[in-house]
């Protein structure tokens, strides 16, 4: 049989290591070769695309979304096909999304429903992570299944204990055991339940309704405080935790202590943490800016850059899980702890990070890269296959051009979705051309691929 052959020539090749100007050969869905410009002029391609002036990324990753999600009482806006049409536009050409396991039940038979609803409906590639909601004996024993079924991360909840997701101390431990045994990552959200129910309560009882005391309810100390707990727990019992979300400048510190102390702690932030502030809970549209953990002061801004610079933070997903702003204004009903929280930024992600990121010297193109590709691959399993433009891997290439600037809007996006957390941002360069295992998905700017290209795909992580 023989496979359609590509050149991506002219452009300029970002690796987690450096910036260099290289042909890239595809053939079939992987990459064969990568040469210096014009070493393949003898070859004859079945196509060529000219990136001259141009970015050539591998295509990125995200670890941290929720398509198809029942919260609070309605559904996130995204679905598999519009989800990952987004997501594709936004330079993705793998997610990773959630199948959570129902009370009590199980969390394998949530897993198939969840494979039915992705199969066959998704632009680019994808896998899942679980959510644990208990630790019982049924669920331990399904963590090692869940792993052999390519599926080796798992997040679990600190908080929400109103909803029942609050995983006990307890419970963490016995899960943790089971990680170490077979070879998984916990992932968990850090924020301290009982701090966060008081202060609601009381601020429920001085008539404050307002969406700002969503922030002032969950201080950066539930977070920090929940982080440490956690960690001291991984010191009993030693696995593999990857917290999601880390929104705190204090948070940047302890993990990455954690790390130097030689605890496998990892830690993500979220786009929306790297450029907003709590004062949008403040302005107009404040209620659709409730997420949690909340949004934070400039100072946790600042820190959370300097960490991804330095290495201290280790990936950055987007956390997508808005609603409509029908549902959020309905069930809201005025009061910040009845709003459905979360916002959409699938698709904002690389824009927002090229744009204060690399345009304004906070982050370099090669760490833009890690913290959003090859770090994720690493980390979640997809290491060697993705999360980098090398011989053999798969085909997954983003072609970003850094020329020209564009208004970020809920119009100019392709979210499914009239609410956009980043309205009106000026956008340096966009995304031109998104390849995924050697098919276009995103040509020009315009999406060309077909629902159900994407694929499943299994994760095993390293030892
Ligand atoms: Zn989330």
């Amino acid at each position: 049989m023989t496979m359609k052959t590509r050149l991506i020539t002219g452009g300029l090749v970002v690796s987690a290591y450096g910036v260099y100007p290289a042909d890239v050969w595809i053939e079939g869905e992987k990459i064969k070769v990568l040469g210096a410009p014009g070493a393949f002029a003898g070859q004859e391609f079945d196509e060529t695309l000219d990136a001259s002036g141009k970015l050539v990324l591998p295509g990125l990753i995200d670890p941290h979304l929720h398509f198809n999600s029942p919260f609070m009482g309605t559904i996130s806006v995204h679905d598999f096909k519009n989800g990952t049409a987004a997501a594709a536009h936004g330079g993705i050409t793998t997610l990773i999304d959630f199948s959570t396991q129902p009370k009590g039940g199980s969390l394998m038979a949530n897993l198939a429903q969840k494979e039915e609803e992705a199969g066959g409906r998704t632009y680019i590639d994808w896998s899942m992570s679980g959510i644990l909601l208990d630790a019982s004996p049924q669920t331990l024993e399904e963590i090692p299944q869940l792993i052999q079924a390519g599926v080796p991360t798992y997040k679990c909840f600190t908080t929400y204990k109103h909803s029942g997701r609050l995983m006990e101390d307890s419970g963490i431990l016995k899960i943790l055991e089971t990680t170490a045994r077979h070879g998984g990552m916990l992932m968990v959200h850090c924020e301290h339940d009982a701090i966060i129910e008081r202060l609601i309560e009381k601020e429920l009882a001085a008539g404050h309704y307002a969406p700002i005391y969503h922030a002032r309810t969950r201080p950066p100390e539930a977070e920090n405080l929940m982080i440490q707990r956690l960690i001291d727990l991984v010191r009993q019992v030693t696995a593999p935790v990857y917290i999601v979300h880390t929104s705190t400048a204090e948070s940047v510190q302890i993990v990455s202590q954690a790390r130097a102390s030689g605890l496998p702690v990892h830690n993500e932030t979220c786009t929306h943490y790297l450029a907003l502030t709590e004062e949008k809970l403040l302005g107009p549209q404040a209620q659709f800016f409730i997420c949690s953990p909340p949004l934070r002061q400039q100072r946790d801004v600042d820190a959370l850059w300097a960490g991804l610079a330095n290495g201290c933070v280790e990936t950055v997903g987007s956390d997508d899980a808005g609603v409509p702003t029908v549902d959020n204004l309905r069930l809201g009903q005025g009061r910040f702890d009845k709003v459905p929280s979360g916002m959409s930024g699938i698709e904002a992600r690389l824009s927002i990070l090229y744009t204060e990121g690399v345009c304004k010297g906070r982050l370099s193109l090669p760490r833009l890269v890690e913290i959003t590709s090859t770090n994720v691959a690493r980390l979640f399993g997809l290491y060697p296959q993705k999360g980098h433009l090398s011989p053999g891997a798969d085909a997954d290439v983003v072609v970003y051009n850094p020329q020209g600037t564009w208004t970020m809007t809920a119009k100019t996006l392709h979210m499914n979705t009239d609410f956009c957390p980043f309205e009106g941002w000026q956008i340096q360069g966009h995304v031109d051309t998104v390849i995924s295992r050697g098919a276009d998905v995103i040509r020009s700017g315009q999406l060309v691929g077909q629902p159900g290209h994407g694929q499943r795909v299994f994760r095993k992580l390293n030892a």
